[in-house]
């Protein structure tokens, strides 16, 4: 009796053990609010994270975002043939701006009913592309800067307009002037451009595999189509003042899938001007 109690012990320790040893997994990036965290796992080792099957590339490579108010932790699931593992990752919070903008033209602050309706419609169009998942692997990129300029907003700020509170600013915002060439930050598929979207004016969505996307908006033109494949460094639009702005400015928005990251944590300091 007391011989086959400890053969079992042992048995489990083994089983521990080999969970432990054989799910290998690697993640960059630090785990803050607003992150792209990027990482490897080896063969045969499935991903979940927030509910989601997480894509693994043939090579290993995954991609997760962790939105404005993620935390204070997150559980990464892996699992092989040997069993289950939880991964937890204490996410850092971060503290946002309150960023008042006086002088919206008032339409655009307080819609009325058609153009509530017609800014859902749109909304659900720009949600579409971003549940995509695509195989590209772009994602792996290191991200470089759309174009060059002051930068006048930053990620996650909480937005009043003349005075009334709206959802945070998700976007890094960058003034330049109507008609600055915008290049991709990495390369992608188009997956969705609009002249003229009730908020965000001209739009563009550049999907960079895995979930993570890219939307310029604002935009006074746009040089690409959905279907386009494009490169990093490819001219893709032209800076405009459409939509609810106060001036001519790029507002490049990240997502990994629902999630809203900051693409400033990706591309680092705007280099000198
Ligand atoms: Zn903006």
């Amino acid at each position: 009796m007391k011989f086959s109690l400890s053969g079992a012990r042992g048995i489990l320790l083994l089983s521990l053990f080999y969970t432990f040893s054989s799910s290998a997994l690697e993640v960059s990036g630090e785990w803050q609010q607003g992150a792209v965290i990027r990482g490897t796992v080896d063969a045969g080792v499935t991903l979940t994270f927030m509910d989601k099957n997480v894509r693994i590339s043939p090579e290993g490579n995954f991609v997760l975002g962790l939105g404005r108010d993620t935390g204070p932790e997150v559980v990464l699931h892996s699992r092989d043939k040997s069993g289950e593992r939880q991964h937890v990752y204490t996410v850092k919070p971060r503290e946002y701006r309150i960023q008042r903008v006086d002088g919206v033209p008032s339409k655009t602050v307080n819609p009325n009913k058609e153009q509530v309706e017609r800014s859902r419609a749109e909304a659900r169009l720009v949600w579409k592309a971003r549940q995509r998942d695509e195989a590209r692997t772009d994602f792996l990129t290191d991200f470089t800067w759309p174009l060059k300029g002051p930068i006048t907003g930053v990620y996650g700020s909480q937005r009043v307009y003349n005075g009334e509170p709206r959802r945070p600013h998700y976007g890094v915002d960058v003034a330049a002037p109507t008609g600055t060439v915008v290049v991709a930050p990495a390369g992608g598929l188009v997956t969705l451009t609009h002249d003229n979207m009730f908020f965000s004016g001209g739009t563009l969505i550049i999907d960079h595999g895995h979930g993570l996307t890219s939307a310029f908006i604002h935009l006074s033109k746009i040089l690409v189509k959905p279907g386009d494949q494009i490169v990093q460094g490819q001219p893709i639009a032209e800076v405009g003042a459409t939509g609810r702005v106060t001036g001519p400015h790029l507002d490049w928005r990240m997502s990994w899938f629902d999630q809203r990251v900051d693409p400033q944590l990706l591309v680092g300091e705007m280099p000198a001007q």
